[in-house]
């Protein structure tokens, strides 16, 4: 990774032809431990990001927990937007995970356009430079398109009511998977993420996710913000479970498919507070703010689907889980 530790400063634009796999995104969150867990299984990694959300420190620390990756991990800074990039660096891999996007509800309300450029056109580049190749695509979607549909636990055959222009995005992105498939025979498989915490999530932006908000305020001694009442839930998933369900479907899913990707359990907000103050023995008081618009009400999803056909089985608890997470904002932070 020398010449290409992004840390050097450097326009890391080198790539060769002996890639595995391409990680769009793989500087982000999610990205990086699924690249992390490439590298460790011994495969080769050729990275696309455009570091907007995703950092250099991240892939400095995958770096540093598997020191074996030298020199099967390469990085190209440049932008899913790019057709021609994109096109380039799909030809010299065997498989894609395409994480890339603005991974943002509110952001999607303050800057539809973009959100839908980055997240629906991006994946229609890689679905075309696909076409053809023989290559699969493991594509992240969102637990978000099912939106204010009320019925619990949220199954892959519901039909969709997406209530923010990001899953407007994601679905869009998922409907155009399908017709790649039927008409061109590209294999992709999206996988509807729910509320995925852990390790390397950002927690200092406007648009963080609850988890990380909640654990740096707590460990900063600050008041956390709950939006709306507490009382709304989400299926709280380990990053760990994500990247095992995400390889399983690079390895096993098959033409099109869509499936979640959670813990299949619902834990609402208040609890998940109570949950940290026991871990860290902090006392915190909320905030209580307006609900968001755009936020969903009760999240759960159906694991049936994604045991049945690739055979993932959550390995994580929360309470673990949450140490785990907890560990590491204490080392960053
Ligand atoms: P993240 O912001 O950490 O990762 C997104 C990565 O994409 C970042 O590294 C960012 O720099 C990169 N990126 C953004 N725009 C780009 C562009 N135009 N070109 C190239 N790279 C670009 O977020 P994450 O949580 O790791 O999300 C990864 C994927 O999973 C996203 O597609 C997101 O929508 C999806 N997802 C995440 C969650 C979750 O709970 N974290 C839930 C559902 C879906």
């Amino acid at each position: 990774m020398e010449e290409d530790n992004p840390g050097e400063g450097a326009p890391f634009l080198r790539y060769n032809l002996a890639v595995r796999v391409l990680v769009t995104g793989g500087a982000g969150f999610i990205g990086s431990h699924v690249v992390e867990e490439l590298l460790r299984r011994g495969d080769s990694v050729l990275v696309l990001d455009n570091f907007s959300t995703g950092s250099e420190e991240n892939l400095n620390e995958v770096v540093a927990e598997v020191p074996s990756a030298a020199g099967r991990l390469e990085v190209v800074k440049g932008d899913v937007r790019d057709r021609e990039l994109v096109r380039e660096l799909v030809e010299v891999s065997e498989g894609v995970i395409h994480l890339a996007a603005q991974p943002s509800v509110v952001r999607s309300l303050e800057a539809p356009v973009e959100v839908n450029e980055v997240n629906y056109i991006g994946t229609l580049n890689v679905l075309e430079a696909a076409r053809g190749k023989g290559v699969k695509l493991v594509i992240a979607s969102s637990s978000s398109v099912y939106g204010d549909i009320p019925e619990l636990p949220k199954r892959e055959d519901m039909v969709p009511r997406p209530k923010s222009l990001y899953a407007v995005s994601k679905l869009a992105s998922e409907l155009a998977g399908r017709v790649f498939w039927k008409t061109w025979g590209v294999e992709n498989i999206h996988l509807r993420y729910f509320n995925i915490f852990g390790p390397r999530q950002r927690h200092d932006s406007p648009y963080a996710a609850v988890v990380p908000r909640f654990i740096s305020a707590v460990l900063l001694g600050k008041r956390p913000v709950i939006y709306g009442d507490g009382f709304q839930t989400r299926d709280l998933t380990f990053v760990k479970d994500a990247v095992q369900a995400t390889l399983l479907a690079l390895e096993k899913g098959e033409g099109f498919s869509v499936y979640n990707v959670a813990a299949g359990s619902q834990v609402s907000v208040l609890e998940l507070l109570n949950t940290l103050k026991e871990i860290t023995g902090k006392e915190v008081e909320p905030v209580f703010a307006e609900p968001r618009p755009g936020d969903v009400r009760h999240s759960r999803a159906s694991l049936e689907k994604i045991g049945k056909e690739l055979g993932y089985r959550p390995r994580w608890s929360l309470k673990e889980a949450l140490k785990e997470t907890v560990r590491w904002y204490e080392r960053a932070l």
